[in-house]
């Protein structure tokens, strides 16, 4: 039996300059932050994206980045709706515990704390990095948040953190460490503020993560 599920692309939105979204329909059930493969012919090995829609919802929204010389995100970014796409079953267990909790991201490793969101959890502070505002995919949705923090290293505005985001953590004091850290995002971003978290005295076990290598 095959390991894919064929689906079909129901709906596709450029939300940025080589960010898309799409879509196909929901017809599995999946906690928020768990992740599919999907693959644009069943030869070719996945790619793992996190869902990045809530779990109430009658879509499955994906977000992602073409990778130019990529082997799956120039296809996928330039399929139509109505193309079929392979998709394999939910996995995961980058899991929100609803304790209290900071959410971080940059780039699309907003997705998975999208989905959560989507789903009615809510962090005590979502911090989101990237380099211009327009990385900051789905802000006009966060700012409902009371704690929500924009860093661009090289954008500047209203609300906005100037600069990295291991600055911006860098540069806090007494950060809570009662609490849990969700990290989403690439590898050197995420072993960066591991690292920070745990120099300004946050146990190794309260900082979850979930990499995008
Ligand atoms: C748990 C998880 C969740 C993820 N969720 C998301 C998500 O929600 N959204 C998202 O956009 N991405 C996500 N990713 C990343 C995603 O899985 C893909 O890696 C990404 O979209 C690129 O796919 P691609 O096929 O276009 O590129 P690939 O063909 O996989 O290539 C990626 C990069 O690696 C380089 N590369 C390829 N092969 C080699 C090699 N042999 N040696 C050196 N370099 C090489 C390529 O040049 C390219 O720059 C996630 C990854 C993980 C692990």
């Amino acid at each position: 039996m095959s390991k894919f599920t064929e689906v079909t692309i129901v709906n596709k939105i450029q939300i940025a300059n080589k960010v898309f979204v799409i879509e196909i329909k929901r017809e599995f059930s999946f906690k928020p932050g768990q992740i599919i493969g999907i693959t644009m012919s069943p030869k070719q090995n996945p790619r793992l994206y996190s869902i990045c829609s809530g779990n109430n919802e009658h879509n499955i929204s994906i977000l992602f980045n073409i990778k130019d010389d990529g082997e799956l995100t120039p296809p996928l970014a330039a399929a139509n709706i109505g193309d079929k796409i392979w998709i394999t079953k939910v996995q995961g267990k980058f899991i929100f515990n609803n304790k209290p909790s900071w959410w971080i991201a940059t780039g699309t490793g907003i997705a998975p704390f999208y989905s959560m969101f989507k789903s009615g959890q809510q962090p005590l502070k979502l911090i989101q990095g990237g380099r211009l505002k327009t990385d900051m995919y789905f802000s006009n949705v966060f700012k409902e948040l009371s704690n929500y923090v924009r860093c661009c290293s090289q954008d500047k505005g209203d609300d906005i953190f100037e600069g990295r985001l291991t600055k911006y953590i860098g540069d806090l004091n007494n950060i809570p460490t009662n609490i849990d850290y969700y990290l989403c995002g690439s590898t050197d971003m995420v072993v960066d503020i591991r690292k920070l978290l745990i120099k300004k005295g946050v146990g190794f076990n309260n900082i979850i993560t979930e990499i995008y290598f």
